[in-house]
């Protein structure tokens, strides 16, 4: 199974002065950050998912600037994003046209035309047809409103077209037919058209608000009703604690941001490391958000009577016990607890009873002792925990945070190219 990054500009300044907490004086933006392929000594993907409503157009802003968006165009995405088929040979950039942010109009905003010219100026190996997410989900054969109906029939209609005029864009260039249904019966009837129309890739779309046995027995279907030499990617699958479920249904790619995004995204689960049996284990990353310039956070210890120079001092105090722990010159308990006695004036504020915060302190002292205390970050070889050490568990501000998240994505792939969850072969 391959993995693709779902790039969203995720780089890190690698100048990042973690006691000063500043960026390198003269940095300039995308030219002198990292990416994850970059700042890594390998890069821990098999290649990049890049959505439409990412890099944004004309008519609808991406997350890239103007000029990045530009850039992007005129240079393709692998000039872009630094990832040239030079270093990275067997890997894919699949394009898609990001179903979600047009999810509410009736129909997709996007033609056949522009979207081919999408793929060819991103120099795409791989793109996805033009699709319209359908959000029931049943067991029915039968569609249950008729905007299900009409999704599906615009999504098969989009394909149709999309496939004869991919052609122009060249031998290089692998057309995937994307699946939308309401049913494990009506996605398996979709994916059954789109081979009869040419398709040898498919892509199975609008899974992220499934359970993984809604996944598996929608993907049981689909498997049913095509050739095994048909290919199958997943669309935003962020279930990757249940690879080796989907794995059986010969599913030969999937992309996620998800290893990056839980490193700040999630309430527990933020640093990832090898656990017993070698699965994924994690940890909590330490959160000791920045004071300055947080007005919520000042407003705050106002109220609880703390002025701002004392928060300030709290907050340095916590980062200073957190560095000493790690040298060890500080004992474990005691770095716990200078960290929750800032987290006492910068995590909380919505009005919960005393037994709930200390019910919700109680959580963060065993968490943060189990990170502080088992120092993951020393048991792992990738270059973010070489350089960065206990810094990478301390959730705070973007260069510590996606650096945690790179890390995450080195255990990840780490984990996924071994052989129990297939080896990695060559581009399909
Ligand atoms: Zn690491």
């Amino acid at each position: 199974m391959r993995f693709l990054y779902s790039d969203s500009l995720d780089y890190v300044d690698p100048d990042f002065d973690f006691v000063g907490d500043r960026q390198a004086a003269d940095r300039r933006a995308h030219e002198d950050d990292d990416f994850p392929h970059e700042h890594l000594e390998t890069a821990p993907y098999d290649g990049l998912l890049v959505s439409r409503a990412i890099v944004g157009d004309a008519r609808r802003t991406g997350k890239y600037s103007e000029p990045q968006a530009m850039r992007f165009r005129r240079e393709g995405a692998r000039a872009f994003l630094r990832f040239p088929a030079s270093r990275y040979p067997d890997s894919m950039i699949m394009g898609d046209n990001g179903a979600f942010t047009y999810r509410d109009e009736h129909e997709p905003p996007h033609g056949i035309d522009d979207t081919l010219e999408f793929y060819e100026d991103g120099g795409f190996t791989h793109g996805c047809s033009i699709d319209h997410l359908i959000f029931d989900f049943t067991e029915d054969a039968l569609p249950p409103s008729d905007e299900a109906r009409c999704r599906s029939d615009i999504t098969l209609a989009h394909a149709e077209a999309f496939l004869p005029a991919s052609r122009a864009l060249g031998a290089a260039f692998t057309p995937v037919g994307v699946i939308q249904g309401w049913s494990p019966a009506s996605m398996a009837a979709a994916a059954a058209s789109l081979v009869a129309m040419g398709y040898n890739y498919l892509a199975v779309g609008g899974m992220v608000p499934l359970s993984i046995e809604q996944i598996e027995r929608a993907l049981a279907a689909i498997r049913a009703a095509i050739p095994q030499c048909v290919r199958l990617h997943l669309l935003g699958f962020g279930k990757t604690d249940h690879l080796e479920a989907v794995r059986r249904y010969g599913v030969a790619s999937f992309d996620t941001t998800s290893p990056l995004l839980r490193a700040f995204k999630d309430g527990k689960r933020n640093y990832y490391a090898v656990g017993e049996g070698r699965d994924l284990a994690y940890y909590t990353a330490v959160r000791i958000p920045q004071a300055i310039d947080n007005d919520k956070l000042l407003r705050r210890a106002r109220r609880g009577r703390l002025d701002q120079e004392s928060l300030l001092g709290l907050e340095a105090r916590a980062l200073d016990a957190v560095r000493r722990c790690a040298t060890g010159a500080l004992a474990v308990g005691d770095a716990v607890e200078a960290v929750l006695a800032y987290g006492r004036y910068a995590l909380w504020d919505d009005g919960a009873s005393d037994g709930r915060n200390k019910a919700r302190f109680d959580v963060l002292r065993s968490a943060y002792t189990r990170t502080l205390g088992d120092r993951p970050w020393e048991a792992c070889d990738c270059r973010v925990c070489r350089e960065s050490g206990v810094e990478v568990l301390i959730f705070r501000s973007s260069n510590r945070n996606k650096r945690r998240g790179m890390h995450n994505l080195h255990v990840f792939y780490g984990l996924l190219r071994r052989p129990r969850h297939g080896a990695v072969g060559p581009l399909p």
